[in-house]
C-alpha cells in the first residue's frame, strides 16, 4: 500500500491508481526566463525519484511537466536584451534540459508548451465565462473565487482568513482581491495572440489546467510541485478545473523548500545559486544524494558543509563499489536479498521516505566491507548488488572510484569504444584507444569491461 501526503487532504492518504498498474502524474514545469536553481534542481528531482520509484513498483507512469514558455518575465527580459521572446524562452528550455540531464531526471514523457495551447486556453476561458466563474475586467479576464465555495483548500486555510490576509485589490474593478487573471489583455505588445476579448495573453494558472486535462483527461492520479506552487497556482488550477466539472487530480503532492543557512532562497535575499554553479564543483549525484537524503516535505538545508557531507558519502559508496569489483565479483549475475527489497518497499511506502531508506542503503554498504574484511565474498556480493540495485531505482547509480575521477572527455571515449567494442568495430574501438593513449589513459579489456590507468 502506497501512500503520500495529500496537501487537498492535509494527510497522509492511500494512494490508489485510477487505472490499475497505471500511474498518470503532472508536474508543474519551469517558466523558462532564466537558469534553473537550487529549488528547480530540488523539485525536478524529488519527483524524478517519485517517477522511477513507482516504476520500480511496477507501474507504467506516464508523466507530464511543461514548458512556460509565454510569461511576463520572458518578456521582460526580452525586451531588456533587445530580442524576441521565443529566442529567449528557446535559450532558457534548452539550458534547462541539458542541467536536468546533468543531474540524471528523466525526460519527461510529455512536455507541452503554452504557447502551442494558446487556442485551448481561449476555448477553456470562454467556457469559464459561459458558466459564469468569470467576468472581464479593464484589463483583462478574471476568475471570481467567490463562485467557488472551497476556495484556499490547498493553502489549508478558509476563504474568510484568505481574505483577511489578502492585500486590498489593487485594481478596483475586481470582485475579490484575490480574483485571477485567465486573459491578460496587452493591445501594444507585439507579443500577443488574438482572442475574442482582444489581443493578449493566457494567464499562468489557465495553462496547467489545460495542458493537463488535454494529456492525461478530466481525471487524473497526481498534480506536483514545489510547496509555493500549492498556494495560488494549484488552488487556481484547481478551482478552474472544478467550476468545469472535471474530477481533475485525485492527489497534490508538494516538496518543501531549499534553505541556504536558516533562509528560504530566494535571488532578493542574494542567496540564490543556480544549479549549474553547483554542478562545476560537485558530482550531480551528491546532490541526489542530499535529496534523498531529508525527507521531500523537510526543508533542505544546502550549503557548503551539507553539500561536502553529501560527496564524500557517495565517495565512500563509490569506494566501496570499486572494492566489490576489485574483488572480482560480478554484481550483474549477483542473487538480490528479497527481504531488503521488501524492507525498501515498506519504507519508501510510508511517504516516499527516501532518507530512513538511504540511510538503510548505508548500513549495507558497511556490512559489504565487512564481509569483504571476513572474505565472504557471496554474501558481500548480494549485499553490494542489492544495495546497488535500490540505489538504482531511486537514480543513483554508483561507478568506481577511478572511474569517477575521469575526465568528461575521456568518460564520453570510454562510452564511445564500449558502444564500439559491443557493435564489432573493432577499428573504431583502436582508434579510439589510441585517442585515449593520447590524452594519457591506457585502456585494458578484461572480463569485466574495459579498465582505464592514468599513464
Ligand atoms: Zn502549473
Amino acid at each position: 500500500m502506497f501512500r503520500l501526503f495529500d496537501t487537498a487532504a492535509g494527510e497522509i492518504v492511500e494512494i490508489v491508481p485510477m487505472i490499475p498498474g497505471q500511474f498518470s502524474m503532472y508536474v508543474c514545469g519551469p517558466t523558462v526566463y532564466d537558469l534553473a536553481h537550487l529549488g528547480h534542481g530540488r523539485y525536478a528531482l524529488v519527483f524524478d525519484i517519485l517517477r522511477r520509484y513507482l516504476e520500480w513498483r511496477g507501474l507504467k507512469v506516464r508523466h507530464v511537466s511543461n514548458i512556460t514558455d509565454v510569461d511576463d518575465k520572458i518578456l521582460e527580459r526580452a525586451e531588456a536584451e533587445n530580442r524576441s521572446p521565443a529566442e529567449v524562452a528557446a535559450e532558457f528550455e534548452e539550458k534547462w534540459f541539458s542541467t536536468m540531464d546533468r543531474l540524471g531526471v528523466l525526460r519527461p514523457h510529455y512536455i507541452p508548451h503554452a504557447t502551442e495551447y494558446v487556442e485551448n486556453m481561449i476555448r477553456f476561458i470562454d467556457s469559464l465565462l459561459k458558466a459564469d466563474v468569470a467576468y472581464a475586467g479593464d484589463d483583462g479576464i478574471y476568475f471570481d473565487v467567490n463562485k467557488v465555495a472551497d476556495y484556499g483548500l490547498l493553502a489549508r486555510q478558509s476563504p474568510a482568513s484568505l481574505r483577511a490576509g489578502a492585500r486590498v485589490a489593487e485594481k478596483e474593478f475586481k470582485r475579490s482581491a484575490m480574483d485571477f487573471v485567465l486573459w491578460k489583455l496587452s493591445e501594444t505588445s507585439a507579443w500577443s495572440w488574438e482572442s475574442p476579448w482582444g489581443p493578449g495573453r493566457p494567464g499562468w494558472h489557465t495553462e496547467c489546467v489545460v495542458m493537463s486535462v488535454d494529456i492525461l483527461g478530466e481525471e487524473f492520479d497526481l498534480h506536483g510541485g514545489g510547496l509555493d506552487l500549492s498556494f495560488p497556482h494549484h488552488e487556481n488550477e484547481r478551482v478552474q478545473a472544478e467550476a468545469m466539472h472535471y474530477k481533475f487530480s485525485r492527489h497534490w503532492v508538494h516538496n518543501g523548500f531549499v534553505m541556504v543557512g536558516s533562509e528560504k532562497m530566494s535571488k532578493s535575499l542574494g542567496n540564490f545559486t543556480t544549479l549549474d554553479e553547483l554542478l562545476e564543483s560537485t558530482d550531480a549525484r551528491a546532490y541526489r544524494l542530499l535529496v534523498l537524503q531529508s525527507h521531500y516535505r523537510s526543508p533542505l538545508d544546502v550549503n557548503a558543509q551539507t553539500v561536502s557531507e553529501a560527496s564524500r558519502a557517495l565517495e565512500r559508496l563509490d569506494s566501496t563499489h570499486q572494492r566489490v569489483i576489485d574483488s572480482g565479483i560480478d554484481l550483474t549475475s549477483s542473487r538480490l536479498n528479497e527481504e531488503e527489497l521488501e524492507r525498501f518497499r515498506d519504507v519508501m511506502d510510508n511517504d516516499l521516505d527516501t532518507a530512513t531508506a538511504t540511510a538503510r542503503l548505508f548500513e549495507l554498504r558497511s556490512r559489504v566491507n565487512q564481509l569483504l574484511d571476513d572474505a565472504l565474498l557471496e554474501e558481500a556480493a548480494t549485499t553490494c548488488a542489492t544495495m546497488e540495485h535500490l540505489f538504482g531505482a531511486i537514480g543513483l547509480d554508483l561507478v568506481g572510484a577511478k572511474e569517477a575521477d575521469l575526465p568528461d572527455d575521456v568518460k564520453a571515449l570510454l562510452e564511445q569504444r564500449e558502444a564500439a567494442r559491443n557493435a564489432k568495430e573493432y577499428v573504431r574501438s583502436d582508434q579510439l584507444r589510441k585517442e585515449l593513449a593520447a590524452l594519457g589513459f591506457l585502456v585494458e579489456d578484461t572480463s569485466v569491461g574495459q579498465k582505464v590507468k592514468r599513464t
